[in-house]
């Protein structure tokens, strides 16, 4: 084991962010007799809501992350929206095992993208620009379809445009002012896949089974495990993930998003931290991601990561909560709801997730889209 003495059960963990990620570490930290201690704006923040203690302040101010560092004796970030010259400062003098480093490569998808086409990792065609002016010889470079993406603070679609003719640039071009952005090629998705590898401070590594996703908007809609194709293509991205873990040599989670076009992986983006398409882990693996992170930063050996049974999940975003609702007593008895108590039940914001055990996913979900009144 590493040279740091074992954070154990009694000890404080502060969270950096009080999102859903951070509700579900919160839970997972109380089981483990773990005091939580959060920073977000919201106050009762789904985390707030289940940790000992809330510090209101925003994620760019240093004199309430020091707050809750003070109190803490690890320091966990459960988004990338945290200030990382705010995690540099804290991380002189706490434990911050996940590292400013690591969140300032992963917080800005120039630094992404470039550090894992430097170190030869199957990216898509992309180019970066921070002169708007600069975008439609780029779109000619690439070609249509593009999709252009803010560098940084985008998530779940926010901050993408498609391009699907070059006549479209003609349309969002007042929106996009000089700035940091990258614009990929659109590829032709045959699936996408993702996989969540821990890693401690001496280097060990456990990846947990390989999800495939499905999107809508650009927002993950269901993920599915085991994912319904080749077996050596999902051992090929969980290779990726772990060669790419091992490279950024990351403590704590990372999660790798792939794109599969035909039977070639490419590495779409990562998160240092836990990862909407393992919440599946919650119910489906002996080790939850949520508890693996906690693991790996206060120093306990890494826990199993075995798949228990076949399992799907889906998100419910603001939208859908209506109707979920009205569907809650008559779901199958297997679905485990999992709802994060936010305030706003906010359009194409995620609220909660089914998780279900089935090892007939495309009926199960052919079912809830039909009752959902999704788009198929
Ligand atoms: P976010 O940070 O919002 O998750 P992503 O870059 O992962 O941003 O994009 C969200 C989703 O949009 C992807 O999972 C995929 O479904 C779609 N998408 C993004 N980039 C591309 C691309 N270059 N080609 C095809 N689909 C894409
Ligand atoms: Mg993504």
């Amino acid at each position: 084991m590493s040279n740091f003495t074992p954070i154990l059960p009694g000890k404080t963990i502060g969270l950096l962010g009080g999102g859903q990620l951070g509700r579900m570490l919160a839970m997972e930290g109380k089981r483990m007799g773990y005091q939580v201690i959060c920073l977000d704006p919201t106050p009762a923040s789904p985390c707030g809501q289940v940790s000992d203690e809330q510090i209101i302040g925003s994620f760019e101010d240093l004199e309430s992350a020091r707050k809750v560092a003070e109190r803490s004796d690890v320091l966990i970030y459960e988004t990338e929206n945290i200030n990382a010259q705010v995690v540099k400062e804290l991380e002189k003098s706490h434990w911050v095992p996940q590292s400013s480093k690591i969140l300032s490569y992963f917080q800005d998808r120039r630094e992404e993208k470039t550090r894992l086409a430097m170190a030869g990792f199957p990216v898509v065609p992309y180019r970066i620009t921070e002169k708007s002016a600069e975008i439609p010889a780029l779109i000619d470079e690439l070609g249509c379809p593009c999709i252009l993406k803010t560098a940084l603070g985008g998530y779940d679609g926010k901050g993408q445009w498609v391009i699907r003719e070059k006549s479209q640039w003609d349309e969002i071009r007042h929106e996009i002012k000089d700035g940091q952005w990258v614009l990929e090629k659109m590829m032709n998705l045959t699936t996408e896949l993702s996989v969540i590898v821990a890693r401690t401070p001496d280097g060990s590594t456990r990846s947990f089974p390989a999800a495939e996703n499905i999107h809508q908007h650009q927002i993950l809609r269901a993920s599915i495990v085991p994912p319904r194709i080749a077996p050596e293509i999902v051992a090929e991205a969980q290779d990726i993930a772990e060669r790419i873990t091992e490279h950024f040599k990351v403590v704590g989670l990372l999660a790798v998003e792939f794109f599969l076009v035909g039977d070639k992986v490419y590495v779409n983006e990562m998160a240092p931290r836990p990862h909407n398409s393992g919440h599946y882990t919650w119910e489906a693996c002996y080790t939850s991601q949520f508890e693996q992170l906690i693991r790996a930063v206060c120093g306990l050996p890494l826990g199993p990561v075995d798949l228990s049974f076949p399992v799907v999940m889906v998100n419910i975003l603001g939208e859908d909560y209506d109707k979920l609702e009205a569907l809650i007593p008559h779901l199958s008895e297997e679905v485990k709801l999992h709802i994060y108590g936010k305030k706003e039940m906010a359009f194409r914001r995620k609220v909660g997730h089914l998780t279900i055990k089935t090892d007939k996913p495309t009926e199960f979900l052919a079912d809830l889209t039909e009752k959902m009144g999704w788009d198929p």
